[in-house]
């Protein structure tokens, strides 16, 4: 389908909707009247099973009496927290995948500065992100779900843009505005902000509409000074409320005051040697109490001004500092980096302290609705008692499992909070559940436990594995909670290879010495190699090796099969390396610069490690790492889960995934991955094999035509071989078969040794057969005598291997096997090329047909477009195609001039600087390149509507480009066996985010 009749038919498709809806409207009223009375029915249930569940948290909590007016503002609070969940349903998206709505604003709330939430009442809520940034929403969603949250108020991100348009400075109606605020927090807390006996203290956070961890500031504990620091000491103890008052000192002193963090360091270095100690929490009260009066000295020291000693004053300081943070370096940095420059600003987020570190009867913890590492439905998590957040994560004290269901190796003899504080525990169950409802995804809880009381912190969407995100979204759609799209769309096709290959054990300590491009998933360990015939004579031996090359050639073929994996210095994600370790399923780690290899000595050097020929190393193929020694691997194993999401894949995807495969076993590897077709065989590859290249080389350095043709008697029967074992490997299914491409340089020998063999072969002596060679040099190989033209020098080679393919479709038919051959010339620049060989290999398929009378094999003949001459001459091209297949690898070389074996010398320098955001060889350049697809694939189609479009450069392995090429309303991609699964689920993913927009 040509990309200008997609577009066509997806309106044509959205236009019929309205015209079917349109013609029975009275019928559709009747129904949808139904559907609303059923709606209410099911709404009022739930209304009230949700209050018997807020009653019974209530209870458990033991919560305060509510005022009657309470009461009323709780249950307007639920009335809205229905409207949220009911809005989120109908949108059918969770809320972190929704598309913010611009502006998002409420009526009424447009005027509005200051969004109050707590105790069941928001002003917000999470559709408006835009506004209140994604904390602000969220706190405001999740109160309105009635989970207790700590009290507070969002500045929106408008007074964000108030405050840097008024020059960074605060108006007297936003801190009004503040001010009413904090009285209403307050009251539910019981607490004044700044009273010497009751002090409510504050957080104050910034919170932008798309998060930017650890870019902008931070400031906790605030409303603490001379005389509230003694009002806390009352509420809890001395040392509590000393450590809280120097830690919040230490804080605004960086955030707001610009002071550099080392003076306090010293000084905390110093109190610790002082009382003779080696942890923080074991310094008593009087130390934090002398140290306060240090830090408080260092502030005016380096200020020139006292602490502020009024809550209203660090207040209004904490706030500028906080908005004055977006337009700090690293924000600005960050945002140009994630190209998020359009975001408007961050929302401050004040919210009441609330403490897992009191004594106790508290504590602090996180946890996960599902296990995240493994997708299992179980609640998960890990708590400390008498701590603070950052102690969890700290590593100083082993945090406890939550319950026996997260007992991890170590935990086992440690209690639970589900047996220490059992109340608070069956209230966050409660709450967990129905976060997760809610939200429908995996959710990350932050929370803690004040005096046995549950506070939610936070709640996001969980971190996940690959393998947890696969079982999460296959169980939920059983659970139905989302649907079988949404499964498909929450898994990150790029993570998939993860689920494929073996990967380095990262629990322990490993010695990574450098870092090279992620050419090829998985990891491999072995002895290093730096020749191919190490590698294949080490490894029949037993051994278990890494080639390290500075590139490989198709000369190294056999040694880069034979080895576990293949680390070169050189090269990009297309390059030789790249490309075939990925179709052979090898781990390969291309382009590392860094490596210093001296063939002679037979070792490498990087800083100052020496590697020889011998030693162990690991290469990661997924993360581009070099690991010095060999590294735990793990295996992974595919669940059933995988197996059903693919399932739902392939029902789902318009555009179909073929595999780039060279064997048998490959193409049926392939076919176990789910390929429905090969849209690559290349058929050089099989000119490698020992007994064979002998003769290639006899073939291309051959004097005349007869000894040529003589080489080419040799080869035929060999690659009618492989022939006939691919096409019974993929029965039925399409296989594209690509006539002779690489340079010919590629074939000829390079070292004496190769040469004397040759020689001894063609009965010549060695000095002509290096005139010989000397006459095929060429400045550029890849611009120089490559793909059709050789076809067109030297036809008799193209007429061997269309032989070879139309006698082995034959042979195989003839079986009662299905095949379907597609033969594709390479190369092609100029319609004339094509014309005239398209009648050479029209011209051999009759003889063969003729020879073989009766059967019904009839190959399709297409070309590559991967010349951009050919791109924009498509339409004059697909004259004499039946098929086109994209070489977006040549396409990308010769579209940017940049040499795909070369370009890693450079691209990282243009992707630093952001004027690339990809690796072009890696995800197509949808602006560029990409056009060059769009214009050929359109100038094709319009002469032949029925042709056949696909791609076949390493891009088809790319998710983001997948998409892409699915947009276009291509046909197929193809890409190396390991990559179909990925391809096959960014391909569904392409048509199911289609399906989305058209609703
Ligand atoms: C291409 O150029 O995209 C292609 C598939 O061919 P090769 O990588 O073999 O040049
Ligand atoms: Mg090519």
């Amino acid at each position: 389908m040509s990309p200008a009749k997609a577009s066509a038919k997806k309106s044509a498709r959205r236009k019929s909707a309205t015209q079917r809806s349109a013609a029975s409207k009275p019928a559709a009223k009747k129904k949808a009247a139904e559907k609303k009375t059923a709606k209410k029915k099911a709404a009022k249930k739930k209304a009230g099973k949700k209050k018997a569940v807020k009653k019974k948290a209530a209870k458990k909590r033991g919560g305060r009496k509510s005022s009657e007016g309470q009461g009323a503002r709780k249950k307007a609070g639920a009335r809205r927290a229905g409207v949220v969940r009911r809005r989120v349903q109908a949108s059918g998206q969770s809320p972190a995948t929704r598309e913010p709505r611009s502006g998002g604003v409420r009526p009424g709330v447009s005027t509005r500065r200051v969004f109050f939430f707590g105790d069941g009442e928001a002003d917000g809520g999470a559709e408006m992100r835009d506004l209140l940034g994604g904390k602000g929403a969220n706190l405001a969603e999740m109160t309105l779900l009635g989970v207790p949250v700590p009290p507070g108020f969002t500045l929106s991100t408008a007074v964000c843009s108030e405050f840097q348009d008024r020059r960074q400075k605060l108006s007297a109606a936003v801190k009004a505005d503040v001010l009413t605020a904090l009285a209403r927090v307050e009251k539910l807390m019981e607490l004044r902000f700044g009273d010497p006996e009751r002090p409510l203290l504050v957080s104050v956070r910034s919170g932008a509409r798309i998060s930017m961890p650890g870019m902008m500031d931070t400031v906790l504990n605030l409303g603490l000074t001379d005389d509230t620091v003694k009002g806390l000491a009352k509420l809890a103890d001395e040392r509590f409320a000393y450590d809280s008052y120097r830690r919040f000192i230490q804080m605004y002193a960086d955030v707001v005051l610009g002071i550099p963090l080392d003076r306090f360091e010293l000084l905390l270095e110093r109190a610790k040697s002082r009382a003779r100690v080696k942890q923080d929490t074991d310094l008593g009260g009087s130390d934090w109490r002398d140290l306060v009066a240090e830090y408080l000295e260092v502030v005016e020291e380096q200020s020139g001004r006292p602490f502020p000693q009024t809550a209203r004053e660090q207040l209004w300081g904490a706030i500028t500092a906080v908005f004055k943070s977006w337009e700090n370096d690293r924000a600005v940095a960050y945002r140009r980096l994630h190209r998020i420059e359009d975001v408007s600003g961050t929302a401050v987020n004040i919210q009441s302290m609330v403490f897992g570190n009191m004594g106790e009867d508290c504590a602090t913890g996180v946890a996960f609705t599902r296990n995240p590492s493994t997708g299992e439905p179980k609640f998960y998590g890990e708590y400390l008692k008498n701590a603070q957040g950052e102690d969890v994560v700290a590593g100083v004290r082993t945090p406890q499992p939550i319950n026996r269901a997260s007992r991890a190796p170590g935990t086992e003899e440690l209690p639970t909070l589900e047996s220490e504080m059992p109340r608070s525990y069956a209230e966050l169950g409660l709450i967990y559940r129905s976060l997760e409802k809610h939200y429908r995804d995996m959710q990350d809880i932050e929370f803690t436990i004040q005096g046995g009381k549950l506070w939610i912190l936070q709640t996001r969407n969980g971190k996940r594995t690959s393998a947890a995100a696969v079982q999460i979204a296959v169980d939920m759609v059983k659970e139905r909670l989302i649907s079988r799209e949404e499964a498909v769309l929450r898994v990150d096709a790029s993570s998939v290879d993860q689920l494929l290959h073996p990967a380095v054990d990262r629990s322990l300590d490993l010695q990574v010495i450098a870092r090279g491009l992620p050419a090829s998933p998985g990891a491999a360990v072995g002895r290093v190699v730096f020749s191919a015939e190490d590698a294949e004579s080490r490894a029949k031996a037993g051994e278990k090796v890494v080639l390290v090359r500075t590139d490989t050639s198709p000369e190294d073929i056999l040694g880069m099969h034979a080895a576990q994996g293949v680390l070169t210095a050189k090269g990009g994600m297309t390059s030789h390396a790249a490309v075939v370790a990925r179709g052979m399923g090898k781990s390969c780690v291309a382009g590392c610069g860094a490596l210093a290899i001296d063939y002679a000595m037979g070792e490498m050097r990087v800083d100052n490690h020496v590697v020889r020929a011998g030693d162990w190393i690991t290469i990661d193929g997924s993360s581009g790492e070099v690991i010095l020694g060999s590294a735990p691997t793990v295996t992974p194993e595919l669940s059933p889960a995988f197996t059903e999401l693919m399932r739902w894949t392939d029902r789902m995807a318009r555009i179909k995934v073929r595999t780039n495969a060279d064997t048998p076993q490959d193409a049926e590897l392939a076919r176990s991955f789910g390929a429905c077709g090969i849209g690559l065989c290349r058929t050089e590859h099989m000119f490698f094999e020992p007994e064979r290249i002998l003769i290639v080389r006899q073939m291309i350095l051959a004097g005349d035509l007869d000894s040529r043709e003589a080489a080419l008697a040799r080869l035929l029967p060999v690659q009618r071989k492989d022939f006939e074992g691919i096409f019974r490997a993929m029965e039925g299914l399409p296989v594209t078969v690509r006539l002779l491409d690489p340079p010919l340089h590629e074939f000829l020998p390079q070292s004496d040794h190769g040469m004397e063999a040759v020689a001894r072969a063609m009965g010549i002596p060695i000095q002509e057969l290096k005139a010989r060679l000397e006459a095929l040099r060429e400045f550029n190989p890849m611009l120089g005598h490559r793909g059709c033209r050789v076809g067109i020098s030297y036809p008799e080679i193209y007429r061997m291997q269309v032989r070879a393919i139309t006698e082995a479709a034959c042979a195989v038919a003839a079986d009662g096997v299905k095949v379907k051959p597609e033969i594709m010339v390479p190369l092609i620049a100029h319609p004339g090329e094509l014309r005239l060989l398209r009648t050479e290999v029209e011209s051999v398929i009759a003889a063969v047909r003729k020879e073989n009378p009766g059967t019904r094999v009839r190959p399709s003949i297409g070309t590559m477009i991967e010349v951009p001459r050919a791109a924009l001459q498509a339409d004059v091209i697909a004259e004499y195609a039946d098929f086109f297949s994209f070489g977006t690898n040549d396409l990308t070389q010769m579209g940017y001039a940049m040499s795909r074996d070369d370009a890693n010398s450079f691209l990282p320098d243009y992707i630093e600087q952001g004027i690339l955001r990809d690796d072009p060889f890696a995800s197509i350049d949808e602006d560029g390149i990409g056009q060059l697809v769009r214009l050929g694939a359109e100038r094709g189609r319009k002469v032949r509507p029925d042709l056949q479009l696909g791609v076949c450069g390493e891009h088809g392995g790319d998710p983001q480009s997948v998409r892409f090429f699915a947009d276009l309303g291509l046909d197929y991609v193809s890409c190396s066996p390991y990559r179909v699964p990925a391809a096959r689920l960014a391909a569904a993913q392409a048509a199911a985010a289609d399906r989305r927009e058209d609703q």
